[in-house]
């Protein structure tokens, strides 16, 4: 409701990051507390709901206005049944009914959503996807992730694994991904596999800038190889070509499903800027169809670190409007 307050949460591995917005996506106060995973899953769970009190104490807003808590956490999760099933970070909450819990403790209305369908979300209300009602973002950090906005609406899918962009496959029967597929973007455009396949190459004799490194046993990362490709090192360019090209795949993929109006990149290979832009743009148009002229504008993310929270916050609004909890 137009005067109501909404506490977004976003649960890390480390962190739990924390704050309250108004209906205008407009950020009151924002905080952050250390999840403690070692102490197990009642101290999780505690700081989740302390994170949230704080929160609206810290924000000095009448708490019976608070009309939400969204939960961003990591996957797999149901949002249907507020379970959160198995994350990998935080395996105490192997089971946890969050939602239920949540709400019962703050008094609250509190909805869950998986972290990166949180964080597209977050990008669509108050970010780079602002204005537009169909939006798909591709979160390139150590794996690909993403979230699909389609008409206003997260996609999530009858198995409420939706969506998990990382996982097109791009190139059938290509490198192996960390899901056992073969071919996935995230096995080419991550930082993490980035770097591997330079790695690779480098090992097999070709030559590069970044032969020293390697022979040093040190372990590449996305932005040497940035570094190196802008510096003209030959083989640092292919393959941060070869990201670049796969993630126009994947968008020119996701253009003839969802047709979406603007596509959004964030997490840490942003760094790059336009360099990264620039390429999946000239690749996107390259490999898009002729026949309508439809292919979606390509921005990069607006709210960093911050659309987590903000995007669980956005959840809780958008459930407070349509009654899914
Ligand atoms: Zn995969």
């Amino acid at each position: 409701m137009a005067d109501s307050f909404y506490v977004g949460v976003d649960l890390g591995g480390t962190n739990i990051k924390a704050g309250v917005l108004d209906a205008d996506a407009k950020v009151l106060c924002s905080l952050s507390v250390p999840t403690e995973v070692p102490k197990g899953r009642d101290a999780v769970v505690a700081n989740i709901v302390v994170s949230a009190q704080q929160a609206i104490a810290q924000a000095g807003v009448n708490r019976a206005k608070v009309a939400g808590i969204g939960i961003g956490s990591p996957g797999p999760l149901s949002h249907r049944k507020g379970l959160v099933i198995n994350p990998g970070n935080l395996p105490c909450l192997k089971d946890v009914p969050l939602r239920q819990i949540v709400t019962e403790r703050t008094g609250i209305q509190s909805t869950l959503e998986n972290d990166a369908n949180a964080a597209a979300f977050g990008e669509y209300w108050a970010g780079a996807g602002k204005g537009v009602s169909d939006l798909v973002m591709f979160t390139l950090g150590t794996g690909v992730g993403g979230g699909v906005i389609v008409a206003g609406r997260l996609l999530r899918g009858f198995f409420e694994n939706g969506a998990e962009l990382g996982h097109i496959v791009v190139q059938p029967g290509g490198r192996k991904c960390s899901c056992g597929q073969l071919g996935c973007v995230e096995a080419y455009s991550s930082a993490y596999f980035l770097a591997r396949v330079a790695e690779e190459m480098i090992r097999a004799g070709e030559a590069s800038s970044l032969k020293a490194r390697v022979a040093a046993g040190e372990m590449l990362m996305a932005e040497h190889i940035v570094e190196a490709a802008k510096a003209g090192d030959a083989l640092a360019m292919k393959v941060w070509d070869q990201a670049c090209y796969y993630l126009g795949v994947a968008i020119v993929n996701m253009q003839h499903v969802t047709n979406p109006e603007r596509v959004v990149l964030a997490g840490g290979l942003i760094a790059a800027g336009d360099y990264l832009l620039d390429r999946v743009r000239k690749y996107a148009k390259q490999i898009s169809w002729t026949l309508l002229d439809d292919l979606p504008e390509i921005r990069i993310a607006a709210l960093g670190n911050d659309a987590g929270f903000i995007g669980a916050a956005g959840c809780a609004w958008e459930a407070d409007r349509t009654g899914d909890w």
